[in-house]
């Protein structure tokens, strides 16, 4: 504004006959142009931009059309003052062919600003413009005639003013909106951008050496300085574009790498926030298996804190009874075969306590398959171990009085049966049962028949050795297997002593009651199994109670022999 205003008003008014060739329009284009740059990008009414930019260019398209056809109708140019122009001048007061190039396209780049389109085109026209103005000023540089005398004598030379306006029109044009169009590049922070804003200034250097150059060497005397610059123009051009492209490329590389390490900080995150809200202990191990990381859980888990955790290693908190399977675990990950286990382990606590655990542990390799670390997730199965182990005893035992139950004694008499012959002796088994025990919970009641049951059962837990399995059938009746016995006599002798042992009175408030048995004996034969041992017992404890119960009956083969109490 500023600038077209010193050029239309103080030129004008300058006293200088021939020093004001373009006066009014010229100065009304530039300060148009300048107001058009200032509202149309962004500051002002978007409308005043794109009037200005059509005025601007319908003066600038009359203007070359003007001199295209050479007429010599002043109307336009002599419109707001009337210029005389130099004295030699064909068509004086016209503003100069290249000025009205420039106007044209910076007109028609102004309107594309404030309607905000085609980006692309507004920054080519803004930068056409610069390059033209840039010839005019180079040729008043180095007095030459240039574009003006290039054939068509109607290219008047733009004043250098005109020329330094126009440049700075011309940036400003394809500077307004910079985030849009091919010449955002220049405004792009990643590697695109710094690639041309590192090179631009270079090859225009060297473009402006170059033309210099030519002009010194090749002199002014014909065309082939001119056609020289054009080529360089031309090289720059294409510079440009192959700039451009790798700008591009180099923008998108960099993003791919910023979208790598966002992914990477993102998953990272992810996982340490898993890590952390796991109900899980959770830790990752070096292949030292010192920690890198471990989470709260784990530090629950075994009592320690995480300090602790980082300067020890997982060795630490290692049951010792689990090392061994630990290392055959890692050995196997290490080896290739599995990305992960998942196995019982047991670790061990700050006060010593040992916490069963299902560890899954994996092994984290690098793409070259290098082994990094391990993964490890640890979840404590103690108190599941416990209920289980719980539930597998009652399935296995009599809750009355702790001994097993049949299920579980006929198991226990086939494994003997089994083993048989690696033993010196025959498996013995002995039907136990109360004699009148009903009498018992008659008269003291059920209370009372339950404890003499688990009086019966210590007693004769106490009785036998160590190796004897006696269980309680259900009832009043045990059963006693011996799992190597000399002969029939000798089982006999244990009856005996079972039954010496229950039959010591019991004391019940007052009253003593006293405990007899009636046993039925058998011995396992070659070929037998469990159902026939305990029938053939069951069978000989059916004649002792016949016979009167509180004495023996031994089965031998189909023999039932009852022993008369001596
Ligand atoms: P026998 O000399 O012929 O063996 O006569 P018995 O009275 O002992 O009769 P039997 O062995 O046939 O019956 C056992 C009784 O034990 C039957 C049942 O009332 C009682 N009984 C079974 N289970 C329990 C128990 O868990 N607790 C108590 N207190 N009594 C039981
Ligand atoms: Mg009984």
């Amino acid at each position: 504004l500023v600038v077209g205003w010193w050029l239309g008003v103080a030129r004008v008014t300058a006293p200088i006959p021939g020093a004001i060739p373009m006066v009014a329009n010229v100065a009304a284009g530039v300060a148009l142009l300048g107001l058009g740059v200032w509202t149309g990008a962004a500051r002002g009414p978007r409308w005043i931009a794109a009037a200005a930019g059509v005025v601007v260019a319908v003066v600038g398209v009359l203007t070359v059309g003007e001199s295209l056809i050479g007429s010599t109708w002043h109307g336009l140019d002599q419109l707001l003052a009337r210029d005389p122009g130099p004295p030699d001048s064909p068509f004086p007061g016209r503003m100069a062919m290249n000025t009205a190039l420039t106007f044209t396209m910076l007109g028609v780049a102004l309107v594309l600003l404030s309607i905000r389109r085609l980006p692309g085109v507004r920054q080519v026209l803004g930068v056409l413009a610069v390059a033209l103005a840039f010839g005019a000023l180079r040729d008043f540089v180095i007095a030459d005639v240039a574009l003006s005398g290039l054939r068509v004598t109607s290219w008047t030379q733009a004043s250098p003013l005109t020329a330094l306006c126009t440049i700075a029109l011309g940036v400003a044009v394809v500077s307004a909106d910079i985030r849009v169009g091919w010449a955002k590049v220049f405004a792009d922070p990643m590697a695109g951008g710094r690639l041309i804003r590192t090179l631009t200034p270079g090859i225009i250097a060297l473009a402006l050496v170059s033309a210099a150059l030519t002009r010194f060497l090749l002199g002014n005397e014909d065309l082939r300085p001119y056609a020289s610059q054009l080529a360089i123009v031309f090289l720059v051009g294409v510079a440009f574009v192959v700039l451009l492209a790798a700008a591009r490329r180099a923008t998108a590389a960099d993003q791919e790498r910023v979208l790598d390490r966002e992914a990477l900080a993102t998953s990272e995150r992810m996982f340490r926030l898993a890590m952390a809200g796991a109900p899980h202990g959770m830790a990752v191990e070096r292949l030292d298996l010192g920690f890198l990381t471990v989470n709260e859980s784990l530090c629950a888990m075994v009592g320690r804190d995480e300090q602790w955790m980082l300067s020890h290693g997982f060795p630490d908190v290692l049951h010792p009874e689990a090392i061994d399977t630990d290392r055959a675990v890692r050995d196997l990950l290490l080896v290739g075969d599995s990305e992960y286990n998942i196995h019982e382990g047991r670790l061990v606590t700050a006060t010593g306590d040992s916490v069963w655990v299902e560890h899954s542990v994996a092994l984290i390799r690098d793409e070259h398959n290098t082994p990094l670390f391990y993964v490890s997730q640890f979840q404590d199965i103690t108190a599941a171990r416990a209920a289980q182990a719980e539930l597998l005893h009652r399935a296995h035992h009599d809750p009355l009085t702790g001994l097993i139950n049949r299920g579980q004694l006929e198991d226990r008499v086939t494994d003997i049966l089994h083993h048989q012959q690696r033993r010196n002796g025959v498996a013995g088994l002995l039907f136990c049962d109360i004699d009148n025990f009903k009498t018992i919970n008659d008269t003291y009641g059920h209370a009372v028949g339950d404890d003499v049951l688990k009086a019966t059962a210590r007693r004769a837990s106490l009785a036998v050795r160590s190796d004897d399995v006696i269980a309680r059938l259900g009832g009043d009746e045990f059963v006693i297997v011996l799992p190597a016995v000399r002969d029939l006599e000798a089982a006999v002798a244990v009856a005996q002593k079972i039954r010496a042992a229950v039959r010591v009175p019991l004391s019940i408030g007052e009253d003593h009651v006293i405990v007899t048995l009636s046993v039925g004996i058998t011995l396992a034969g070659p070929g037998v199994d469990a159902d026939w041992l305990l029938s053939r017992a069951d069978a000989a404890l059916y004649q002792a109670k016949e016979a009167g119960r509180d004495r023996i009956a031994t089965a031998d083969g189909e023999h039932i022999v009852v022993i008369e109490p001596g």
